[in-house]
């Protein structure tokens, strides 16, 4: 496909756009993920909180494609925090996916109150030896918890999933993560629908292009750097948001795009989250 890939930190290749199902209802979960795959996507966003793992596995197997061609990432729940707990739940994970093993698992939130995060990254760590998961990372991680895990382990994170949009640019992160070999994701890539992809600008620059005002979103992150995982249950939408290396935007596109950023957060402070 046309869908650039990313090189982690762990020697393997992520598909830089991929397919979110959070709020993917699982009655319908395994036909849009099917249509995904149809579509061309082969990297898969879900997590134990969203109560679908077990169809996206169905969608995964009804749709014929190859284990070694497909990127599958799931998401560590707030409630199985710790070295042991963290382990048994990837492999409940594993069993409801259908999988022997997971691309990426992700500490879901940091739930600095809890402070369990270092011990559940070291049960990551026993995972990843253990062959069941190709890469681990971590998501909502601010710079302070990453530069924990940097003193108290061995391992960095793969990738650091984040809120990231036009209005939420998280430059100092971003930064960080470039400097310690960290790849970013960023999740409600377009603003959640509402917002970010009506601005004027964005808008402007769609007109200019022929392109939506997501797609043109999109293509911003994909020049960034960024991986990203839109969720639509939307046929055309599915098709439009993988629609977007056919086009580039110039310089200064991409500079009146970082204008509107304002630090507004459409989720939770991750700091503040338990
Ligand atoms: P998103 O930015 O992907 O927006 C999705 C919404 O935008 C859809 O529900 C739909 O209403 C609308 N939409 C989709 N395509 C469109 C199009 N082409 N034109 C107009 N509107 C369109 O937001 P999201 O679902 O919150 O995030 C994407 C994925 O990120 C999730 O599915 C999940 O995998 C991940 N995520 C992770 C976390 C985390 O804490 N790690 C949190 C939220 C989401």
């Amino acid at each position: 496909s046309n869908v650039p890939g990313i090189e982690l930190n762990s020697g393997h290749t992520i598909p830089q756009l991929g397919f979110g199902v959070f709020q993917i209802d699982p009655s319908e979960t395994a036909e849009k993920v099917g249509k995904a795959l149809e579509i061309g996507y082969r990297h898969i966003d879900t997590a134990q909180m969203y109560g679908n793992e077990a169809e996206v596995g169905e969608g995964i197997r009804q749709s014929g494609v190859g284990r070694d061609e497909l990127f599958v990432t799931t998401k560590c729940n707030n409630s199985n925090h710790g070295r042991l707990d963290s382990q048994k739940a990837l492999d409940e994970s594993l069993e409801k996916l259908g999988l022997d093993y997971v691309d990426l698992y992700l500490i879901h939130w940091p739930l600095p109150g809890k402070d369990l995060y270092v011990d559940t990254w070291k049960g990551f760590e026993e995972a990843l030896k253990d062959g069941k998961v190709r890469s681990i990372g971590v998501s909502n991680f601010q710079t302070h918890h990453l530069d924990r895990l940097a003193e108290e382990t061995d391992t960095v994170p793969a990738v650091n999933q984040i809120e990231l949009h036009p209005h939420m640019q998280q430059m100092a992160l971003r930064s960080y993560d470039e400097r310690h070999g960290i790849a970013t994701e960023a999740w409600s890539p377009i603003g959640q629908g509402k917002g970010v992809i009506d601005e004027p600008v964005i808008e402007g620059i769609a007109k200019k292009h022929d392109k939506s005002g997501a797609q043109v979103t999109l293509r911003w992150h994909v020049q960034l750097g960024n991986i990203v995982f839109p969720k639509s249950v939307t046929e055309s939408r599915i098709q439009e948001n993988f629609d977007i290396f056919d086009f580039e935007l110039s310089d200064e596109e991409m500079g009146s795009i970082a204008e509107l950023e304002k630090a507004e957060r459409l989720g939770p402070d991750p700091d503040k989250f338990d």
